[in-house]
């Protein structure tokens, strides 16, 4: 018994030597890791288009039914994304995502991702819906804002060319 306590003790005495761990949050946030997956993010083209094209594979794809998507017509007066789509809607229920990245693979312009956000909080459940004006990505200058006018015929395809796979 005595032995059991002598370890005990020294064990304490060692901690007693090394360097604290505690992480000061909210001031100080650990980096995750490189697979973590957290909130979404809706993403853009570097001119601000926006990728999502409305075609609702994510929420197919969702095994628990937490996304919602409605498309509407792009026009080039009134562009928001490439090709003929866009999503008009947008919204995910964070009380049903299980975080699981079904809707990232599922996606064919890599539109959404799940990034290392992880300060989810809402205090009831018509606040733990998130809209697309919650997930999409800023831009770095107002031009950059959907919708746009662009030149007719110049954005014609909605999803780009595959890439090479055996990259
Ligand atoms: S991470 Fe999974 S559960 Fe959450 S919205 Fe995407 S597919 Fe659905
Ligand atoms: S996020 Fe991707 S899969 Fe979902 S509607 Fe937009 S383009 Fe389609």
């Amino acid at each position: 018994m005595l032995r059991g306590i002598l370890e005990g003790m020294a064990q304490t005495f060692r901690s007693l030597l090394e360097k604290p761990v505690t992480i000061q949050y909210p001031e100080v946030k650990r980096p995750v890791r490189a697979r973590y997956k957290g909130r979404h993010i809706l993403k853009r083209y570097e001119n601000g288009l926006e990728k999502c094209i409305g075609c609702a594979l994510c929420a197919a794809a969702c095994p628990s039914d937490a996304i919602f998507v409605e498309a509407a017509e792009n026009t080039d007066e009134k562009r928001y994304s490439p090709g003929e789509r866009y999503a008009s809607t947008y919204e995910i229920n964070m009380l049903r995502c299980i975080f699981c990245g079904f809707c990232e693979d599922a996606c064919p312009t890599e539109a959404i991702i799940l990034g290392d956000n992880y300060e989810l909080s809402f205090t009831g459940r018509a606040a733990s819906i998130y809209t697309k004006d919650m997930l999409l990505e800023s831009v770095a200058s107002e031009d950059q804002l959907t919708p746009q006018s662009t030149p007719p015929g110049a954005f014609t395809r909605s999803v780009p060319e595959m890439k090479d796979t055996t990259e």
